[in-house]
């Protein structure tokens, strides 16, 4: 008797296939070349989209063809297109035409990243990555290991497991429990919450990070991270991190980088600079400075998704010390392949908190390949110059600047009090535009960020009239319920 076997539908026939890809295509390009004349941001309707998806039961199979164009017409529908030259938000780029080919190649291709020997060439193009990101930082090549993650909170994670590593040899077998103290690192007031959720998840526990004071220009006061530690050692704590940030998210401020790594050095403490965003600045000669002191870090978050402009998620996790992450990671397995064994290569699975992971680098290497060095120096200066420009744009026009950086992100008020929700409200609701707010020194204020290669000066100055427009709506409104409160 033969075993009947049966066929599958997943791979579809060469016909459909080809179909398929001329319309992803078309798709993709249609969609870059039609987003700056949409809408930023969508209707927030939720029953409308759930609606949508209940006719999804998966029962009856649908067209290709069809079932693309489904998810192409509802993303473009319910999305804040962050790819659109007029969202000025979190470090959401418009991503570079190459990496989305590399993202598409990779889904292709689907090497697996856990072991070197599943796919030489990607896991070379990732530490080859790896090692020009090190010297972009000024570290020696020869002495730089790393990982690409996610995206920069894995990258912060890594950091913390990497410090406790180091500075508590017991952590990896025996846990936290069997440390004598209660170990405690310092972030700045300003710095990124991903570090509170890698001291819940890491065992450490939130009251372990120590916000330290910042200074009125928001960056964090060595004096204070020096008082600090002296108290937490006199009370039998164990310190074991300082994190600078470099650009922070919410104003985009820089940390006295060389005095911080100076005083973890003293103190024998790992630091580690956060450059999820900021970090791109060392490619711009003339902002490369505002970096000085990052090369004595031990560690660097740089998230190329971010002012690299490469598709989610691309984060790096780079350090000095070549021995630490195997330290931090390394688990024996008897499954994992072999054939790799008496080479001088690492298998990535025992470097990084992922396991089979994507091959996140390619999109990347790529965008360098073809942009070189110089075009990504053209993209953040064309970015810095038009964070400029916005600055002195909104001073011209009677608004507030709240936050000093040289770095594209601007944080603003009205000095006639117009509420900065409500103004976020009616140009978010509007659609002409993606800005948002946040607190700087307790008050809530206006907050653009250029994010985006494509943004040009006539988005700067459509931005300007949005605001100028919702600022007088704002007040001639606020006027209209003084004199209702009157009569
Ligand atoms: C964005 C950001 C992070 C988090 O990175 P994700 O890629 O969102 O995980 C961490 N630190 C800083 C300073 C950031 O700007």
């Amino acid at each position: 008797m033969t075993r009947p076997i049966p066929e599958t539908n997943l791979l579809l026939d060469r016909e459909t296939r080809a179909q398929l890809w001329t319309r992803l295509i078309e798709t993709i390009e249609n969609y870059t070349q039609s987003i700056p004349g949409e809408r930023v941001t969508p209707e927030l309707a939720p029953q409308r989209i759930r609606t949508l998806l209940a006719a999804c039961d998966f029962e009856q199979p649908m067209e290709a063809l069809e079932a693309v164009d489904f998810v192409a017409k509802g993303l473009a529908q319910y999305q804040t297109h962050t790819p659109h030259p007029r969202y000025y938000g979190l470090f959401n780029p418009a991503p570079t035409t190459m990496g989305i080919a590399a993202d598409a190649l990779v889904a292709a291709f689907n090497p697996q990243m856990a072991a070197w020997s599943h796919s030489p060439l990607a896991v070379e193009i990732e530490q080859h990555l790896i090692r020009c990101f090190g010297a972009w930082f000024g570290y020696d090549p020869k002495h730089t290991d790393g990982t690409f993650a996610s995206g920069g909170a894995e990258a912060n994670h890594t950091a913390l497991l990497a410090a406790l590593t180091d500075a508590f040899p017991d952590y990896p077998v025996r846990g936290v429990r069997a440390l004598a103290e209660q170990p405690v690192f310092y972030v700045s007031s300003e710095s990124h919450h991903s570090f509170l959720k890698a001291a819940r998840i890491s065992g450490i526990g939130l009251d372990a990070v120590r916000q330290i004071e910042v200074d009125d220009r928001l960056r964090m006061v060595p004096a204070a991270l020096q008082a600090a530690i002296a108290r937490d050692r006199a009370a039998g704590f164990g310190p074991f991190l300082v994190v600078a940030t470099a650009g922070t998210t919410n104003a985009g401020v820089i940390d006295p980088l060389a005095e911080l790594a100076e005083i973890a050095a003293r103190e024998r403490l790992w630091c580690h600079v956060d450059a999820a965003w900021g970090g791109a600045a060392v490619l711009v000669p003339e902002l490369r400075p505002l970096l000085d002191g990052i090369a004595s870090a031990d560690s660097i978050t740089f998230d190329a998704h971010k002012w690299l402009s490469v598709p989610m998620g691309a984060g790096v996790f780079l350090t000095r010390h070549t021995e630490i992450l195997h330290r931090t990671f390394r688990t024996q397995t008897a499954y994992m392949p072999r054939e790799a064994a008496g080479l001088d290569v690492i298998d990535p699975h025992l470097h990084s908190l992922q396991w089979s992971r994507r091959f996140t680098g390619l999109k990347v290497f790529l965008s360098l390949l073809v942009a070189g060095r110089s075009g990504y120096e053209q993209a953040i200066r064309r970015h810095t110059a038009l964070g400029d420009l916005l600055r002195d744009e909104l001073r011209a026009n009677g608004w507030t600047i709240e936050n000093e950086t040289p770095l594209p992100v601007v944080c603003f008020s009205d000095p006639g009090g117009a509420d900065p929700h409500a103004i976020v409200m009616r140009i978010v609701s509007s659609g002409e535009a993606w800005i948002s707010t946040t607190q700087v020194k307790g008050r809530t204020v206006l907050r653009a960020c250029i994010t985006n290669y494509r943004t040009g000066p006539e988005d700067i100055q459509a931005l300007l009239e949005s605001l100028n427009q919702a600022r007088e709506s704002e007040r001639a409104s606020r006027e209209m319920q003084q004199k209702a409160v009157t009569f």
